[in-house]
């Protein structure tokens, strides 16, 4: 099968799209956070195609996007209170939210927990696909499992090339991270995710908010996140997380890179090094690829995971990668870049 990449302005592509999603089928859809890969979030057959397209754990549960708040009663039970205050501030936009859900979501989408995940995205070609496909659609980022995140048509085309007929082109994602994940179904609201809500946001609006340490699933037979047990967002290169002040982080790469590719070979100072780092502390070298400058979360997050493919493509062996601070959006950021990681090397 050929993928082709279809304008999501074009209403009908649309259409075409909303066909597939209602034969059961699969597409590539375009959303504010990153690219998705949809399907009929009701019909069990529809979602485990996801799983096997994306070779995607069948223990990692979906997000189910909506078109309107009103329609969370499809799939949710027992709706609380701050589900209201939530939505009134943060929907349409980068906000999942997990609640008791209905029998009628089938356990493939909720990996068999009794709570689903929802999102009522920004996107306004997604939010017509989900009105005319006239059913809410599950859809976790459209890249192969472990890989970085799509934010571009031709980045979902290139991983999932012959395994979808359309991928729905709405542009590159202006945010660039994953939604925020806020576990509401108990007594006080967890951030389970970090992503493009603000945890200042979030504390902004609610009494109270914690934030879950997803580390602590790695021990218990019951995770309360289950995808966050995983390696993710990861180049084929080994990633070297350097966390501290920009000055201390920029100078220890500038370091590394007068070592790397210059030791005897097959050692490991003999490896291809190529480096991810804030505008405004790289060095002009074409090993380096820049994601914004170190104050500018919003662009780090918007360029962070088409600068991990563009080291991918280098065929970098290490990639050393500066951490931003974890303020605002920078929270979400710094938690993929340690995501991606196999060392953190704290300076
Ligand atoms: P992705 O769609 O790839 O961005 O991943 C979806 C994220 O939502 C993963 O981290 C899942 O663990 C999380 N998630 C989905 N459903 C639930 C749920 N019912 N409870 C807790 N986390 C969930
Ligand atoms: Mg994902």
């Amino acid at each position: 099968m050929e993928t082709k990449i279809l304008d999501a302005n074009l209403d009908e592509n649309i259409e075409i799209c909303a066909e597939i999603i209602k034969s059961g089928g699969l597409v590539g859809v375009p959303t504010e956070t990153v690219y998705g890969l949809g399907a009929n979030a009701l019909c069990s057959d529809a979602v485990v195609k996801i799983f096997t397209a994306k070779g995607r754990q069948p223990d990692n549960p979906l997000i189910v996007h909506i078109a309107a708040p009103s329609d969370v009663g499809i799939i949710v039970k027992d709706i609380p209170a701050v589900f209201y205050t939530l939505s009134e501030a943060f929907w349409p936009g980068s906000l999942t939210l997990i609640m008791k859900k209905c029998d009628t979501v089938p356990d493939s989408v909720t990996a068999g927990l009794d709570t689903v995940a929802v999102r009522m995205p920004e996107h306004p070609a997604m939010l017509n696909l989900i009105k005319k496909s006239a059913t809410p659609i599950a859809a976790p980022s459209a890249n192969l499992s472990g890989k970085p995140s799509p934010t571009k048509a031709e980045h979902v085309k290139r991983d999932l090339y012959g395994k979808i007929q359309y991928v729905l082109d709405g542009g590159n994602c202006r945010v660039g991270v994953e939604s925020t994940v806020v576990d509401i179904s108990g007594d006080i609201p967890q951030i389970l995710r970090p992503g493009g809500v603000t945890y200042e946001e979030l504390a902004g609006v609610l009494d109270i908010v914690e934030i879950y340490n997803a580390a602590d699933d790695l021990a218990v037979d019951a995770p309360r996140s289950p995808g966050m047990k995983y390696r993710h967002y990861a180049p084929k290169a080994q990633v070297i997380a350097v966390v501290g002040s920009p000055e201390k982080t920029a100078k220890h790469i500038r370091q590394r890179f007068e070592k790397f590719g210059k030791g005897p070979k097959s050692s490991e100072k003999s490896k291809k090094i190529a480096a991810l780092m804030f505008d405004d502390f790289a060095a002009e070298n074409q090993s380096i690829v820049t994601f914004g400058a170190y104050a500018d979360h919003n662009a780090q997050a918007s360029g962070l995971f088409d600068s991990l493919r563009k080291l991918d493509n280098m065929n970098a062996e290490v990639i050393y990668a500066q951490v931003p601070d974890e303020k605002g959006l920078g929270f979400a950021v710094a938690n993929r870049i340690l995501k991606a990681a196999t060392t953190v090397e704290k300076l």
